[in-house]
């Protein structure tokens, strides 16, 4: 049976960020991936431009023209529940736009060149926790294979099964989000458009973000409410309408998918978990990318000093996320008050007082 230092399940930002940080270390690193090499995944592709400096700071890479989608950056501009005429742009805030499914294969294709094994179309079914070791099984087409490791790292999403063998689904809390990619008209400009409407439009936020040729309209809602996404997106669709002059032309893509919303699972004895298997996603925005990347430098970091002091994995790796938790339930704590229109407006108001212009 195979041994590996570090065996992380998952190659999106946070897995591949813990493995090229590790394998920087010395360790001898697999990653095992579902999906196949530049796999897609539901995401608006948004990132702050401190994304960058990490990515920059810590791995030495610059994102590279062909991740970046047009217009490649992007401004915020803020809707209220009262509408468009109340709304409008952060002062001095830029975002940057990319193809989500681009970046992820970027950062495969960096890690294969740095001679990282990833082994795609390679489903985690099971760990178990043996004396030294912890063994993992895994699925490749027919065969099971067997792999040993000393820490396992579950950078497996939102409804991550490496975390379901220690933590129970039904008490991470998640929120559903609907994504359609629409080819369209529509009186938008070069910004990703955030709505903070009526909690019977937009329970959580919708969005609007011009990508391309194309529009993609996102609606995110609680847990309860995830079988009604379609009729949120609908009603959503009706605003952008009236007061966006939205016309659709043409369906693309549709695409469900999850975010945490602030319950965080740091891990157990030497299993740990990064982005949004972890929690690790800002509940309010959505934004992931970022803390996905900062969790998987903050799990290497914790897996050297485990191992160079001989602590369990869990226990660094805690101390390393401290901030990162207290950012994350901070923010939930703050939504969890942005509940009524007036909030909300408040809320719109009071960023935009921040900025002093307002762009209808
Ligand atoms: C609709 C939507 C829009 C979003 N928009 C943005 C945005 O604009 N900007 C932003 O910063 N964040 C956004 N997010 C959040 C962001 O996508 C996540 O926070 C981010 O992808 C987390 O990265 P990750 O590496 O932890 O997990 P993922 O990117 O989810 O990667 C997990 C990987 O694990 C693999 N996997 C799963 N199960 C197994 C298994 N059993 N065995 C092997 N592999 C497995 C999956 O195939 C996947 O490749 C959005 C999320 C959603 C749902």
């Amino acid at each position: 049976m195979r041994t590996f230092d570090v065996i992380v399940v998952g190659a999106g930002p946070s897995g591949l960020s813990t493995a090229l940080k590790c394998a920087e270390q010395g360790y001898n690193v697999l990653v095992i991936e579902r999906g196949k090499y530049g796999r897609s995944k539901p995401c608006g592709g948004i990132l702050p431009l401190v994304c960058q400096d990490i990515l920059d700071y810590e791995f030495s890479l610059r994102i590279p023209s062909d991740v970046l989608s047009f217009p490649q950056s992007l401004g915020l501009f803020y809707v209220p529940p009262s509408g468009r005429e109340n709304g409008g742009v952060l002062r001095n805030y830029k975002l940057l736009n990319i193809s989500r499914s681009m970046f992820d294969a970027w950062l495969c294709s960096v890690a294969i060149k740095k001679k990282i094994p990833i082994l795609f179309n390679t489903a985690f079914l099971e760990f178990r926790e043996e004396e030294k070791d912890i063994k993992v099984l895994v699925k490749a087409g027919n065969d099971i294979l067997k792999f040993k490791t000393r820490y396992l790292i579950g950078a497996d999403g939102a409804l991550s099964n490496v975390r379901r063998h220690i933590f129970s689904f039904s008490d991470f809390d998640i929120a559903g989000i609907l994504q359609e990619h629409w080819e369209a008209k529509g009186d938008f400009s070069e910004y990703f458009y955030m709505f903070l409407l009526s909690k019977d439009i937009t329970p959580i936020y919708g969005y609007v973000i011009p990508k391309n040729d194309l529009f993609i309209i996102g609606i995110g809602v609680p847990r309860d409410k995830i079988r009604k996404l379609q009729e949120y997106l609908e009603r959503f669709k009706k605003v952008l309408s009236d007061e966006f002059n939205f016309v659709p032309i043409s369906l693309i893509k549709k695409e469900v998918g999850f975010i945490p919303q602030g319950t965080i699972v740091e891990g157990k004895d030497n299993v740990i978990f990064v982005g949004d298997a972890g929690g690790f996603c800002n509940p309010f925005s959505g934004e992931g990318i970022r803390l996905a990347i900062e969790t998987g430098i903050a799990a290497s970091g914790a897996v050297l000093q485990a191992d160079t002091n001989g602590e369990p994995l869990t226990v660094v790796y805690r101390q390393n996320v401290e901030s990162i938790v207290d950012f994350i339930l901070n923010v939930r704590k703050f939504m969890l008050n942005l509940n009524s229109d007036e909030t909300r407006e408040d809320f719109v108001r009071s960023e935009l007082s921040r900025s002093s212009i307002t762009d209808h």
